[in-house]
């Protein structure tokens, strides 16, 4: 099919919810590389927004996701499958947590996360249901989850939201202090604000927020949907820090492509779930389960995690070196391959700048360039990301 008849389809049959796209048709992906239906290549420094942690085409995950299509790919959760049970293990062994929950989405994980927080306070008889979020944070799209999001924009459209949600200024511990009642339940928050702009937790406020938590009994619940699944360099970014969850949340990296979520707590959290309180048709079949399973043992056996600190750095360090000559960089800042580079320009402008030249990066807001590569990128990749972007700044 023709570019401009799938652009036609698209503004004809779908959902006018994204816009003009970028022009790009995607056809497939090989490695860090995607590949337009008219063959221009792709450099991808956004993996599908976070998701394509091992890149395109894996050939243990091609090749696994191929054995468990022509077994099942889906029989429901009245019955048990192998590979979820062996998905559930590893993932509880590699976390601090004792029990998990599978669903499709980032904003489903949150909701579950959500529910199982007012069920724990309800199952001991108490009227605690209200969770305090943060200013420019995101936790999904659905009504509870974007009641939650600390960006105004996306309350607007569909006011009321439901209520429950507390907002306050991100690493403001004060202001968390001056929100908690009788009724907070939780608080909810990311190690690295994704959407909201890559902005990193500051140590001291993570300290204090679960100090805080432990004081007044309220649970600590962390949206790892973005900086989860080897991200940050550690599988889960709490592991860059002192401090644990009751509860988080992880979707993104976690079935490299395949819808995915999930939802894990203590155990003495997880059981005030009775059977009936949570449920979901797709959630956790065997099809995506296989690709939990694959992506983690790939990222835990290959080394990844010690490479994506190190390519990190040297990335961050090779922007640090090109902020010192141009003016336009304000900041960088970031986790891993999680990284942000604060501009003094639309930051829009300078994607389609990289989009011509045949690299994929995204925006996080007006001014914020984001960068989150499949973790699997070389420092050639890099090389030439940092070419191209001192050619475009140099213009
Ligand atoms: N939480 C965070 C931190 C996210 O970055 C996102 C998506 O960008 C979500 C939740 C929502 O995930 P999903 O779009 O899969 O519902």
């Amino acid at each position: 099919m023709k570019k401009t008849t799938v652009v036609q389809y698209d503004k004809k049959y779908f959902m006018n919810v994204f816009g003009d796209r970028f022009p790009v048709v995607v056809d497939k992906g090989e490695g860090v590389y995607l590949y337009d239906n008219d063959g221009q290549e792709y450099l991808d420094f956004g993996a599908g927004i976070a998701v394509n942690v091992l890149g395109y085409n894996h050939p243990k995950i091609t090749a696994g996701l191929k054995e468990q299509i022509e077994k099942v790919m889906h029989a429901s959760n009245l019955y048990y499958y192998e590979i979820q049970a062996k998905a559930s293990k590893l993932l509880v062994e590699n976390s601090c947590c004792d029990k998990v929950f599978f669903g499709n989405s980032g904003a489903e994980a949150n909701e579950g996360a959500i529910k199982l927080a007012r069920k724990h306070f309800k199952a001991q008889g108490e009227d605690k249901y209200e969770v305090i979020t943060m200013n420019n944070s995101f936790h999904g799209r659905t009504l509870a989850t974007l009641a939650a999001t600390g960006q105004e924009k996306y309350h607007k459209p569909f006011e009321p939201v439901p209520e429950g949600f507390k907002l306050v200024g991100y690493n403001d511990l004060a202001a968390v202090e001056a929100a908690i009642t009788d009724q907070t339940a939780a608080i909810m928050v990311e190690l690295v604000q994704g959407e909201g702009g890559v902005n990193p937790i500051d140590p001291d406020f993570l300290n204090s927020l679960r100090q805080l938590c432990d004081e007044q009994g309220i649970l600590l619940i962390f949206d790892e949907i973005q900086t989860g699944i080897g991200r940050t360099g550690e599988l889960f970014a709490y592991q860059n820090y002192d401090v644990k969850p009751d509860i988080f949340t992880l979707a993104k990296g976690l079935g490299n492509g395949v819808p995915v979520s999930a939802f894990l707590a203590k155990a003495e959290i997880a059981d005030s779930f009775d059977i009936g309180d949570h449920g979901s048709t797709f959630g956790g079949n065997p099809l995506a389960c296989k690709a939990v399973y694959l992506t983690l043992q790939a990222i835990l056996n290959d080394n990844i995690l010690a490479d994506v600190k190190q390519i990190g750095s040297y990335l961050e360090d090779e922007l640090n070196k090109l902020a010192k000559e141009h003016e336009v960089i304000k900041e960088v800042r970031g986790l891993g391959l999680m990284l942000g580079i604060e501009l003094s320009v639309s930051a829009s402008d300078i994607l389609h700048e990289f989009l011509d030249r045949g690299i994929m990066v995204l925006t996080a807001g007006e001014n914020i360039l984001r960068l989150l590569p499949p973790l699997i990128i070389t420092k050639r990749d890099v090389d030439k990301f940092m070419i191209t972007f001192k050619k475009i700044l140099a213009e």
